[in-house]
């Protein structure tokens, strides 16, 4: 079995300016490149990618963004593009975030698109799936997961499927303080990951599946330590230098 190596993304949403940016470096990084076996990866607003690119180019920290376009220039007013993000020194980008989803009318189509131009690019994809709770009432959750995976991944080549990273995020536990439990996390992931193995076996073994949703210090280890979760992609708590290493040391153990 493929070893993959844990990775932990903050996703900052719309917070901290880049004096709060640089604050919040000057209290992780010292304790950053004791974290051992793990990625790290923070995704800041637009605004604050320069400033946390150039106190992370030391460090063992990369930095995503948290959507582009998938077009390289051109006439869409607001958008950025991977070209833009690239020659920041941006190295990934969350997509398909449920917030983006919900309030932005992010669709699968525009998701089929841009991952694969974000792969082209050489960024790496942070693709986010997940279910809402009215659709775990229902039962629906493998339904959700079968169609976002299947029409998000579909334009990937089966050799870049594994350079993609897939976040669990049931909607239900951002933001919420409602974790999944772990059995919900596991059985969620597994399936994700069986839906990537319908494409290609070693795929499925490779791609590396993070869980998102309510992750904090104090349920870190229990959902990091379960077998098919390979990270966590982390809100509310990433906006805390202190909680995010706490995070990031529970992957990397
Ligand atoms: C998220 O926004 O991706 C997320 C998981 O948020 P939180 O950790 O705050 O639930």
């Amino acid at each position: 079995m493929p070893d993959r190596r844990p990775l932990v993304a903050a996703n900052w949403k719309m917070n901290k300016t880049n004096a709060e940016a640089r604050e919040f470096m000057d209290a992780f990084l010292p304790a950053a490149g004791e974290l051992g076996d793990v990625d790290v990866v923070v995704c800041p607003p637009y605004t604050a990618l320069q400033t946390v690119v150039e106190r992370t180019r030391e460090a063992p920290v990369r930095v995503g963004a948290q959507n582009m376009h998938e077009e390289d220039a051109g006439a869409f007013t607001g958008e950025v593009s991977a070209p833009m993000l690239l020659e920041l020194g941006v190295e990934a980008v969350i997509l398909g975030h449920s917030e983006r989803r919900q309030h932005f009318a992010e669709s699968d189509a525009a998701l089929a698109r841009k991952v694969p131009r974000a792969l082209a690019a050489g960024l790496v994809p942070i693709l986010c799936v997940g279910e809402t709770e009215d659709e775990r009432e229902a039962e629906e959750t493998e339904r959700k997961l079968r169609q976002q995976v299947q029409a998000d991944l579909a334009a990937v080549d089966v050799g870049q499927l594994a350079d993609v990273v897939i976040a669990y995020e049931p909607i239900w536990a951002i933001g919420t303080g409602k974790t999944a439990t772990p059995d919900q996390a596991q059985a969620a992931i597994g399936f994700v990951r069986a839906l990537v193995g319908d494409r290609d076996a070693g795929a499925a073994q490779a791609v590396r599946i993070l869980y998102g949703g309510s992750v904090d210090p104090s349920n870190a280890a229990e959902l990091l330590g379960l077998p098919d979760i390979d990270g966590a992609l982390v809100g509310g708590a990433s906006l805390h230098a202190d909680r995010f290493l706490a995070i990031a040391a529970a992957a990397g153990t």
